[in-house]
């Protein structure tokens, strides 16, 4: 067993330390009672020796790096656990689980890896997993043992064990085991005798919080929240890391708002008599129906926001079809009124596109100088347009990623807005800024960052607590809600079809959405080019069908868009590429393929694109009419419900949209579950700052260094 350093008693004398029994449990009380003490040891920068390259490198991995972060590796929590009923494809899960059969696959050829092969399970379900390279698993996990498996769950009730992250981990007998995730090369075992060795320690790690901050939470302080952790109390030692842990993203979030709002420069964009501007006439005059309220609340926010000589930096959350973009384009105005341009950015070239549409539509004899940029703009229009970009000539430019490569300049950006932020990359969404920082006195522009994902408010916290946050809520005038049917079998098609058909007599437009592009024999899902091929020529012969899919060219999508948008094709059939901002008024039915593949969020997503005119429209849900998922769907229209859902249902690291957005990912927070802890830590982390912006103050000064730790520099964060 390898062991961390050597123990010496009061005597100073060698002890040797007693080998932990697998599956022991660790007592804290009892060990500490024990006389064991380290010469002058630092808790935050000695490392801990686990004996062996590989298993130090298991322990870096798991960021054991010094005794501290031993202490502050806590055993596992079974509430992280998923029942394999609840597994969703593709994502990753812990499960615990049963061992009901497992055997060693021959090896057939030489060189090749040697295969375990298990079948697994709990009461709702069993999995099918493969172990590669252990063929000892075998003898090591019988029938009856239970486990606790990582990995990512796969078509056909397989379970991928991921080789990087905490393997597998034999349980005890009994519940109560001190469980510590572990690595390949570092057992939890191991970590149970290198905690148990270090234990005493935690007597002397810091404590970050002020005093008076803890006796307010009811918190314990560091020392006795470790000990907890180790010796059967996870969950109060678990809130007490979970609380740190959400204060420091708070504290961290809130400087770096501040610190833009107060240190860096942006134009101030103020129109010189703002009722009768460029702005105030097109809103008067030309736009083609009323804002509603919370448009005109939000147009009013962003107005204010861009006029301050500080950067805006607003998310626009908007149900699908709230009217995001009237927004956008009233803060785009206002930077054309003011001599500066603007740039609005979209995820994808359809998306683009039909923005660059809508804008021109709700300007109409508006001289405003506006043009397109993807990745299929022709070479000699492109330079056209960077030319004209560069010399200011242009004051509104759209496009997709195309927008932030090298060589595209601007005179004077000042406002840009980011749709569907979080379908780009942090990197991305920043990218643009920079172009803006040739602008005379300024080093930022304003961006308005806009989605249709609505954010849970404890995920709007994690993820964009720098961010000012607005919601549109109320949708248009005169929109008729959207019946959620679910459907399966043979009759309910039969009986689907022949709605569609209705409507596509009565002059109005169907999507038909499928999972894939292609059939394939592994997958029961329906291809979409299977579907077109079928649907024209059987179901809607009499109609015109047309086809969209991820894997066409480009000129063929914007020829199938086109065709749809203009009312050519009755139905189109599509994958998720109709997911964002298509918008068809006319469009009335969809039909979603294998329902059970999507998210809620995506779910959402595409129901959106209908229901958007004057007539009633209805979404055709096909899959398992069972499914909680399915259920909450058909049953909800409220986007941001849907998505409280779906954070319950799936847990926050799984949901769509946040995963890419940022978000730390949490060792000890668990949400929605800590959602009152977060909303504590904000207010702390608010009352802090409010007393004591630098945190110089004598009480915070550990808070201070522990921030400092954690993130590098506390003065390094960027703006
Ligand atoms: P989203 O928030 O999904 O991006 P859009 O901005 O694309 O929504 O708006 C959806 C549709 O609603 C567009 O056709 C737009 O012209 C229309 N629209 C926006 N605001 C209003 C309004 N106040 N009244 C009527 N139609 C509106
Ligand atoms: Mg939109």
């Amino acid at each position: 067993m390898a062991l961390v350093r050597r123990i010496v008693d009061d005597k100073g004398v060698d002890q040797k330390p007693r080998a932990i029994a697998d599956g022991a449990v660790l007592d804290g009380a009892s060990l500490l009672s024990a006389p064991i003490r380290w010469p002058s040891e630092n808790l935050l920068s000695d490392t801990v020796e686990f004996g062996g390259r590989k298993a130090q490198e298991a322990a870096e991995q798991l960021g054991i790096t010094n005794i501290a972060a031993l202490l502050s590796h806590l055993p596992r929590d079974r509430r992280e656990a998923r029942t394999v009923a609840d597994l969703v494809v593709g994502e990753q899960a812990t499960v615990v689980v049963e061992v009901q059969s497992i055997a060693s696959r021959p090896v057939r050829r030489r060189g090749m890896r040697p295969l375990v092969e298990a079948l697994v399970s709990d009461q709702t379900g069993t999995l099918q997993v493969t172990f590669f390279n252990q063929p000892w698993l075998v003898k090591r996990y019988p029938p009856a043992t239970r486990l606790v498996l990582h990995g990512t769950y796969e078509l056909r009730n397989r379970f991928r064990v991921s080789s990087h992250a905490p393997t597998t981990d034999q349980l005890g007998a009994g519940d109560d085991v001190a469980h510590y995730p572990a690595a390949e090369g570092l057992s939890s075992t191991q970590i149970l005798a290198a905690v148990r060795q270090h234990l005493e320690a935690a007597r002397r790690v810091p404590d970050p919080l002020p005093g008076r901050l803890r006796a307010r939470h009811r918190l314990p302080d560091i020392p006795s929240a470790l000990l907890a952790g180790h010796s059967g109390q996870l969950e109060a030692a678990r809130q007490r890391l979970a609380f740190d842990e959400l204060l420091f993203v708070q504290l961290d979030l809130l400087r770096r708002r501040s610190r833009r709002a107060e240190e860096v420069d942006a134009p101030q964009l103020a129109a010189a008599d703002a009722d009768r501007g460029l702005v105030a006439g097109w809103i008067d005059e030309q736009l083609p129906f009323e804002l509603t309220g919370d448009q005109q609340r939000a147009t009013a926010v962003v107005l204010g926001d861009i006029a301050r000589g500080h950067p805006m930096q607003r998310l626009l959350m908007g149900e699908v079809g709230s009217g995001k973009t009237v927004v956008a384009l009233a803060a785009m105005l206002r930077a054309v009124e003011c001599g500066y341009q603007a740039a609005l950015m979209a995820p994808t070239e359809t998306l683009a596109n039909q923005h660059f549409a809508t804008l021109q539509a709700l300007m109409p004899g508006q001289a405003v100088p506006i043009a397109l940029l993807t990745g299929s703009t022709p070479a000699a229009r492109r330079r056209d347009v960077l030319g004209k970009l560069g010399s200011g000539e242009l004051g509104i430019i759209v496009g997709t990623h195309a927008l932030i490569e090298d060589d595209v300049q601007f005179d004077r950006l000042a406002v840009v807005i980011v749709d569907e932020q979080h379908r780009f990359g942090v990197r991305q969404r920043t990218a643009l800024d920079s172009k803006a920082s040739g602008v005379a006195g300024s080093s930022a522009p304003h961006v308005l960052h806009m989605t249709a994902t609505p954010i849970p408010r404890t995920l709007a916290l994690l993820g964009y607590g720098d961010l000012d946050l607005t919601e549109l809520r109320e949708l248009p005038k005169g929109r008729e809600p959207i019946a959620t049917h679910l459907a399966s079998g043979e009759r309910d098609r039969a009986r689907a079809y022949e709605r569609i058909r209705e409507e596509l007599r009565a002059g109005r437009q169907a999507y038909v959405v499928c999972p894939l592009v292609e059939e394939s024999d592994t997958l029961a899902a329906r291809a979409a080019t299977a579907e077109y091929e079928r649907l024209s020529s059987e179901q809607f012969a009499d109609f015109n069908v047309a086809l969209i899919h991820g894997q066409m060219p480009s000129a063929k999508k914007a020829e199938a868009m086109r065709s749809f948008v203009e009312g050519e094709a009755d139905v189109l059939v599509a994958t998720t590429v109709i997911e964002v901002g298509v918008d068809v008024a006319n469009a009335t039915v969809m039909l979603i393929e294998n329902a059970e593949r999507y998210g809620l969020s995506q779910l959402h997503q595409l129901r959106g694109r209908i229901g958007r005119g004057e007539h009633a429209s209805v979404c055709i849900c096909f899959g398992p009419k069972e499914s909680e998922r399915l259920t909450a769907f058909a049953t909800w229209n409220d986007g941001f419900k849907l998505a409280e859902v779906d954070l319950q249902l799936r847990g926050e690291g799984e949901l769509t949209g946040t995963r890419q957005s940022g978000l730390a990912a949490f060792r000890f927070a668990v949400l929605p579950e800590d959602a009152e802890l977060l909303e504590r830590a904000r207010l702390s982390a608010r009352e802090i700052l409010e007393r004591d912006p630098e945190l110089v103050l004598a009480e915070h000064v550990p808070l201070r260094e522990a921030l400092e730790r954690a993130h590098g520099s506390l003065l390094a964060i960027p703006a």
